[in-house]
């Protein structure tokens, strides 16, 4: 089998960016106070900020599930439910850590096409839970790149805020591919954010060239009040927290995380468009971020297999291939897939 140094499985399999890595190596001098007191988080805190253009209240910790069950778990009590997609992360690969971080809290997991929530089975809900009786719903949960590759834009967003909020729920965001989302839209981070009604946004990086590391953000800082024990008391409170925040420092310089975002876009965007042009796949969803889904014969899934390119092939309600494409990605590799594709199908 042909060894490969890239292939489309995920996100996640390709390595940490050189910016970032040099940030990691920077941040490798002398004693530093431990616990996030230090220079390093507080920059990479107010460079958070600084992105979303307000003070937000920002937390770093390990990985995007204990970030987003963080994250929701300030606003939800043990009898709470968390309206989120049939699809969504939260639902479908976190098992269940939602009720573990808040026990007796559950998702009630909602349909709505490509990936999406829509904004009507909020109030439906939110409705057909009897009082007492049913958990009471407290937060809807969108993520924003989707897991089905497609994107919420800032009114699609704000419509589901206004339909939340109209019933007391708190807005959160999945965002472990934001910045492929907004990269995606070309909008502001605080336009598809805060500004379109979201309280709290898991702020990924690990897909888009962090190694570890993810943030948490209140765009409303009263919201984090204790915050720091609930990191402290579920073991997410780094005790050399600078090596989870200056990696930040490198990634969101001089925009190098919309950048590479961008690209991976790009890539997916190519490979979308060389998939079209062959008779007997079909790509599903609209593609509109790092993702492409194709529904591909599985022979031809084999045979590309057998050429040593790793993809996962039942993703997704039409269990697809789902190819996603890096922030190193590069044109040949796409070319060279679509080339062995191409073969494949014969
Ligand atoms: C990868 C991912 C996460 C985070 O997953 P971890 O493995 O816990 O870091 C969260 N949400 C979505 C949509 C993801 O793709």
């Amino acid at each position: 089998m042909t060894q490969r140094p890239r292939h489309f499985a995920s996100d996640n399999n390709a390595g940490i960016s050189p910016e970032v890595l040099a940030a990691i190596v920077e941040a490798n001098q002398g004693h530093v106070v431990g616990y996030g007191h230090d220079d390093y988080t507080e920059r990479a805190q107010a460079a958070v900020s600084e992105i979303f253009e307000k003070e937000c209240a920002v937390f770093f910790v390990s990985n995007g599930t204990s970030g987003n069950c963080l994250a929701l778990s300030a606003f939800l009590e043990s009898y709470d439910a968390v309206i989120a997609h049939e699809h969504s992360h939260l639902e479908t690969d976190e098992c269940n850590a939602l009720g573990h971080f808040v026990p007796g809290v559950k998702a009630i997991p909602v349909g709505g096409p490509n990936g999406k929530i829509h904004p009507e089975a909020i109030t439906q809900i939110v409705s057909s839970q009897r009082p007492v009786h049913g958990s009471l719903p407290r937060a809807v949960s969108l993520t924003n790149l989707s897991e089905l590759g497609t994107v919420y834009r800032p009114e699609e967003v704000r419509t589901i805020a206004n339909a939340a909020k109209r019933l007391g729920l708190v807005v959160h965001v999945d965002g472990a591919r934001f910045a492929n989302a907004l990269a995606s839209i070309g909008c502001s981070p605080a336009d598809l954010s805060w500004r379109s009604g979201v309280d709290v946004l898991s702020f990924g990086g690990t897909k888009n060239g962090l190694g570890f590391g993810e943030a948490i953000v209140f765009f409303e800082p009263s919201f984090a009040g204790e915050f720091e024990y609930r990191l402290k008391q579920t073991g997410q409170l780094a005790s050399k927290m600078r090596f989870l925040s200056a990696p930040w420092l490198g990634y969101l310089k001089d925009g190098l995380w919309l950048d590479r975002a961008r690209h991976a876009n790009t890539m997916a965007a190519r490979l979308e468009n060389l998939i079209r042009g062959l008779a007997q796949a079909e790509v599903l969803y609209p593609r509109e971020g790092n993702a492409v889904f194709a529904r591909i014969p599985d022979q031809a899934v084999d045979k590309l297999h057998e050429r040593g390119w790793r993809f996962y092939n039942d993703v997704g309600p039409d269990r697809a291939a789902r190819l996603m494409c890096s922030w190193d990605t590069t044109e040949e590799d796409v070319n060279e897939f679509a080339d062995d594709l191409r073969v494949a199908l014969g």
